[in-house]
């Protein structure tokens, strides 16, 4: 997605070779018309798939998936990190290993907002090692769902998360995949500005 990565070549802030700061539009301040045109290419890339939910996990992953919710017409539910005086009865839980707070958390979701007659779209700010995707997917399985694919917004390539999911068997639609950030400088895979590339 040719409007993402030039966001990313202006504005993003490479940490180290492996981490990506993107705080001006994403992670921290959140650029609406940005977004909105993520949750419309998520939408294009998942069409007729007939998608009941979008799942993501918060806090990052709210904005890019309520604006794909937006367009596909259905609910958006997150995952919570922490789990809610409120949220007490029927959760589904996985632990996720989070690669930048280097913590484990517990994720959960109510069984009251993805059942059996579910398909998923999971969608998520970074892929870098895959955990925050596994443990939403274990969510869907547990709860008998269908997942229909995996929306990223940012793929970091040379790390295995994207690998071992397609292996998987689940599709993945990224926007913008990154292949290096070696030496301060961010690099896209070849040939692909992240369109349409599984
Ligand atoms: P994974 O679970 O695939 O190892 O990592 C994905 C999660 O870690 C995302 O939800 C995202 O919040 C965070 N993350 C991973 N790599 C980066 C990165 O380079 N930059 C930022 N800002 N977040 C990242």
């Amino acid at each position: 997605m040719e409007l993402l990565k030039n966001k990313i070549e202006q504005e993003g802030i490479v940490l180290s070779n492996t981490v990506l700061k993107v705080d001006s539009f994403l992670n921290h301040q959140i650029d609406p018309n940005l977004m909105s045109e993520i949750g419309k290419e998520f939408a294009k890339r998942f069409a007729n798939k007939g998608i009941t939910k979008v799942l993501t996990i918060e806090s990052s992953g709210i904005a890019p998936s309520v604006f794909a919710g937006l367009e596909l017409g259905v609910p958006v539910v997150f995952a919570r990190k922490r789990k809610s005086l409120t949220l007490i009865n029927d959760l589904l839980t996985s632990s996720v290993h989070s690669f930048t707070k280097g913590e484990t958390n517990e994720i959960s979701v109510s069984n009251k907002y993805i059942n059996e007659n579910d398909v998923v779209l999971i969608i998520d700010d970074f892929l870098a090692n895959g955990q925050a995707a596994l443990g939403l997917v274990d969510i869907v399985e547990q709860a008998n769902a269908k997942v229909a694919g995996i929306g990223i917004v940012i793929e970091k390539g040379f790390q295995d998360g994207g690998k071992q999911l397609r292996e998987k068997g689940y599709v993945i639609e990224s926007l913008a995949i990154i292949s290096s950030l070696e030496n301060g400088k961010v690099s896209f895979e070849a040939g692909n500005k992240g369109e349409g590339v599984n």
